[in-house]
């Protein structure tokens, strides 16, 4: 039987930051050398999409200029999407994206703009960017995750998610949406260095660009495995790959993070 994962990437004209096109590509690469067929349905403003054969949706980040343009037409989509995380399709969004799947993001005009509320989260513009690498203790969510899903890839999950922030929105969660993980190095939601990105179901939002997926190939791994066990009703088991590439990348950036200098301005 051959297996396939279809993606819906909302706006990868207007939200696309600091290579977060790497994510969709190394989910398309991951399922590819597995032999896994991987479809990409790009949403445009003003297409007209239905999202019901959806495995995943996926968007990057944006300045505030890229959100206030898609603000209107992600509204408008908002109860289709809002279906789709609660019945368990698996989710992706960084830093804008992961702010406007929140409820608003208030610039620092004092501008609100709107956003979808698949999570519980609330973001105001700070009066700083924060700008650096990142490592993330993710093994809290991860250990939840394993207790759900028992794929092999998390059994032994890496703890650590790799990236690299760039954001002024200091981001609140409620009580519906649980911590991604928790700053190891960096600033994290909050600028605090306390609680990074979050989750609801199997919607994953985060500031980490970098991009993310290709350093984190136990997380791109993760998606794939609950994308496959959705559409085909039980667990796809997953080719193990010659990850040797990745994981020195997700090495250096540990090391790299222990005394590179992060930045606020
Ligand atoms: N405009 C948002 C902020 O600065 C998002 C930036 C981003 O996606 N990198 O908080």
């Amino acid at each position: 039987m051959s297996y396939k994962v279809k993606l819906y990437h909302l706006y990868p004209d207007a939200m696309n930051l600091y290579g977060d096109m790497g994510n969709v590509i190394a989910l398309a690469k991951r399922c590819q050398w597995r032999d896994i067929e991987f479809e990409v349905v790009d949403v445009k403003i003003g297409d007209s999409v239905d999202f019901s054969d959806a495995d995943i949706i996926y968007m990057g980040g944006g300045q505030d200029r890229g959100q206030k343009i898609i603000q209107n037409d992600l509204a408008k989509r908002k109860t289709e999407i809002q279906g789709w995380i609660e019945s368990g399709v698996v989710s992706l969004t960084i830093c804008g994206g992961f702010q406007l799947f929140g409820k608003y993001f208030k610039t620092a005009e004092g501008e609100e703009i709107r956003g979808i509320e698949v999570f519980d989260t609330v973001t105001t513009a700070g009066d700083k960017r924060l700008i650096g690498n990142v490592v993330v203790d993710v093994s809290a969510a991860t250990a939840k995750w394993a207790q759900k899903f028992r794929f092999k890839n998390l059994e032994n999950p890496t703890a650590t998610l790799v990236g690299f922030e760039n954001h002024s929105g200091l981001t609140k969660l409620g009580p519906n949406t649980e911590p991604l993980g928790t700053v190891v190095s960096g600033y994290g939601n909050l600028g605090d260095g306390g609680y990074e990105g979050g989750w609801y179901k199997n919607a994953i939002g985060t500031y980490l660009h970098g991009s993310l997926l290709p350093k984190n190939p136990w997380l791109a791994d993760h998606m794939i495995a609950v994308a496959l066990m959705n559409r085909y009703g039980s667990p796809i088991p997953l080719d193990n790959l010659d990850d040797k590439l990745e994981e020195a990348a997700h090495k250096a950036a540990i090391e790299r993070a222990k005394t590179a200098k992060t930045l606020s301005i």
